[in-house]
């Protein structure tokens, strides 16, 4: 399609910028609601893999990403003792870097600073208050009082997605799988100088992925009651209790864990929308379609997939109904895989029973996953 095309991108998270970069640097007007205050995001870390930065190369915002985060190639696994077991070259997609480390903060600074450049108009603390889809085009009020009448809505406005229950009622709702992450950023440990992860006979996993050249996060998965928060008070101590059994590297970041503020707690869930991701001219993408557990860090890395061709599905397309249908077509599979090896390496890890088809999903192994990933999206 020509542009340009008006287009309302609902959630100014990690898809939501990417698309908005990507439509706005074709031509098309975009404006991005996003609910939260630009200020506001959380403090920790995120992987960027080789396919993500594919698409950070792809939205002009690579080089950006390598500079406030780390780059790394190697994967550690150790033994819950900390004795390396394998050191694991991890794959590029085509002349994409293999994986980056970089904070939250730091990733959402980079992209919005793309979006804006490229155009697209940024509505903080704005969320979609009013949405009529007349089969020509969606006028939609917001709560900072916009209106405006657009082409296409897209929500990428997260797992807990309110377009997802405006779209679809109560039909898909976030299920907890019974684990938590607990994170944490730390000064990084010289010898940090790609994920290291410590995995064995604990039924429980911990991580260390540094972000930049100074800091690092500790990152590990337990089962949670659905009901348990952190003491605020006690949450390093909590989380050294169940750290308890590891040695080495972790044991040696743990021991800088004395704040228990710096303690980030978050429940696991997982949701996929079974009927298509669109309906008429709002369509749900990232997290909001297809949220997964974080086991292959590739949750935002599908987000950034989805934004991406999405965008060239536009370019493809003589219609929005086409594009939408001819995206989802090629988008599906791949989250779909992406959403079901998470969970069944959450179980494998964590000793929870696993199906006949997890069991055959598995033989793929987290290596041979990323060798999966870097072929095309
Ligand atoms: C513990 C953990 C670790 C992870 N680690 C990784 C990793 O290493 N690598 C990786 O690729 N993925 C990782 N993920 C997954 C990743 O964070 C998500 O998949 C990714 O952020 C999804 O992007 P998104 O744009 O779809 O949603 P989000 O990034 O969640 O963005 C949604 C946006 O919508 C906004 N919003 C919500 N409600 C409204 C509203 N009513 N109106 C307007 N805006 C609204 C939110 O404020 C937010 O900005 C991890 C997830 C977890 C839980």
């Amino acid at each position: 399609m020509t542009p340009p095309l008006r287009v309302l991108v609902h959630g100014g998270g990690i898809g939501g910028l990417t698309l908005a970069t990507a439509l706005a640097r074709r031509g098309h007007q975009v404006d991005v609601a996003e609910l939260r205050d630009e200020l506001e995001v959380l403090g920790v870390g995120i992987i960027q893999p080789s396919n993500a930065l594919h698409v950070m190369r792809e939205i002009g915002v690579l080089d950006a990403c390598l500079a406030a985060g780390f780059e790394w190639e190697v994967l550690t696994v150790c033994d819950p003792a900390g004795a390396t077991l394998a050191r694991i070259p991890q794959p590029r997609m085509g002349d994409a870097p293999s994986n980056n480390g970089i904070p939250r903060p730091a990733l959402a600074g980079v992209l919005s600073a793309a979006a804006t450049e490229a155009g697209a108009s940024l509505r903080f603390s704005a969320t979609i208050t009013g949405l009529d889809d007349d089969g020509e085009g969606v006028d939609v009020t917001l709560s900072d009082g916009h209106r405006g009448r657009y082409d296409l809505v897209v929500g990428f406005d997260g797992i807990g997605s309110p377009l997802r229950r405006r779209l679809y009622g109560d039909t898909y709702t976030p299920e907890y799988t019974g684990f938590a992450n607990w994170r944490v950023t730390l000064p990084r440990l010289p010898e940090v100088q790609g994920v290291v992860m410590s995995a064995g006979n604990l039924k429980a996993k911990a991580l260390l992925t540094p972000i930049t050249d100074e800091l690092m996060y500790l990152g590990s998965v337990f089962a949670e009651a659905e009901g348990f928060r952190p003491d605020r008070e006690h949450a390093h101590e909590q989380l050294a209790e169940r750290l308890a059994g590891f040695g080495g590297p972790i044991a040696e970041a743990l021991a800088q864990v004395t704040d228990p503020s710096a303690v980030v707690y978050s429940r696991i869930s997982q949701v996929t929308v079974e009927e298509p991701w669109h309906v008429g001219r709002v369509v749900l993408a990232g997290d909001a379609a297809h949220a997964s557990t974080p086991h292959l860090a590739q949750g935002a890395a599908m987000a950034v997939e989805d934004a991406l061709v999405l965008a060239r599905s536009l370019d493809d397309a003589e219609d929005v109904a086409t594009a939408l249908a001819a995206w989802e077509e090629r988008r599906r599979p791949r989250a779909m895989w992406v959403q079901a090896l998470s969970r069944a390496v959450l179980k494998q890890e964590t000793g929870t029973p696993t199906t006949p088809e997890e069991d055959e999903l598995l033989k793929v192994g987290i290596p041979g996953a990323a060798h999966v990933l870097v072929q095309p999206y």
